[in-house]
């Protein structure tokens, strides 16, 4: 076997159930060898998380909503001892009803919340945990196409996307003096419950299924083994970086005549 990730610790957030891709990237990092920490969103997520944390043989889980400024410090006075090597968001939200009528109708609270849940709480995850990082390492997030081509109703999770990817180049410039890349995965659809919120998904994975260069959708194991290329040595010169994971999607323009 070949544990890339030998001695280094990862602190996963976003693991809701075992359909989550975090979940997929903690499974890879188990493979290879990581120390996991993860954390979960409020009591309503513990126990599962904790379950799954224990299959998973992390070595501590806790407790971190990304909006309430105090939990983000309570964790990081739980984690004080502690170096990091790698840090996982795999964090997004918007409301339903922003994600099933035109653009256009946004309110400005779904806005901003979509914003600061799936996109600002990437800066302040980095601005939190990087001093913890004191020999370098990985922050990676998890975005999608939906951020710069107009995917029916990803509406205003599109638009935290491309706010989420501009922050990961600012990030990776802030931080690459301490030797921390940031990066995003680009993932195809998938279906986990947070896809389940978008109306028609299902639409979605079938058209890409028919036009992606590979024929076929994205599995969480391909986007987790990816996360595991960023957070070791093999992606040691990569940041501001977003990798895209999804059968080769982004590249068809019209789909070839039969
Ligand atoms: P998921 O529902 O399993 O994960 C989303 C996670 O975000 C959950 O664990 C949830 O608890 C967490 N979260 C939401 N609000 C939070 C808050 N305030 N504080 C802390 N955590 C919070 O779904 P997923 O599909 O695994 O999503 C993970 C990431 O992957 C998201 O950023 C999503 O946009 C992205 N992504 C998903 C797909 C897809 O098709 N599923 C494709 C590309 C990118």
């Amino acid at each position: 076997m070949s544990q890339l990730l030998a001695g280094k610790t990862a602190i996963i957030l976003g693991i809701a159930n075992k359909w989550s891709i975090a979940y997929a990237i903690a499974e890879s990092y188990r493979r290879e060898g990581a120390r996991l920490i993860l954390t979960y969103q409020g009591e309503r997520q513990k126990a599962t998380v904790e379950d799954l944390g224990k299959e998973l043989g992390a070595d501590l889980i806790l407790n971190c909503d990304v909006t309430k400024e105090d939990e983000l410090n309570a964790l990081v006075g739980a984690l004080k001892d502690e170096r990091l090597d790698v840090v996982v968001h795999s964090i997004a939200f918007a409301n339903r009803d922003d994600l099933s009528r035109p653009f256009l109708e946004t309110s400005r609270d779904g806005y901003l919340l979509a914003q600061e849940v799936s996109s600002y709480s990437l800066v302040s995850v980095s601005r939190a945990l990087s001093p913890l990082m004191t020999d370098g390492g990985s922050i990676m997030t998890l975005t999608y196409l939906g951020s710069v081509r107009v995917i029916p109703n990803y509406n205003v999770m599109g638009v935290a996307k491309a706010a989420l990817e501009a922050c990961v180049r600012y990030l990776a410039s802030d931080l690459g003096a301490k030797k921390i890349r940031v990066n995003a995965i680009s993932a195809g659809p998938i279906k986990t419950a947070s896809a389940g919120g978008i109306k028609d998904f299902s639409k979605v994975l079938d058209g890409v299924a028919a036009i992606a260069p590979l024929k076929r959708n994205t599995e969480t194991a391909e986007v987790a083994d990816t996360a595991v290329f960023l957070g070791c040595d093999l992606g040691r010169g990569v940041t501001g970086n977003v990798i895209y994971v999804d059968a080769g999607f982004q590249v068809m323009g019209l789909q070839s005549p039969e």
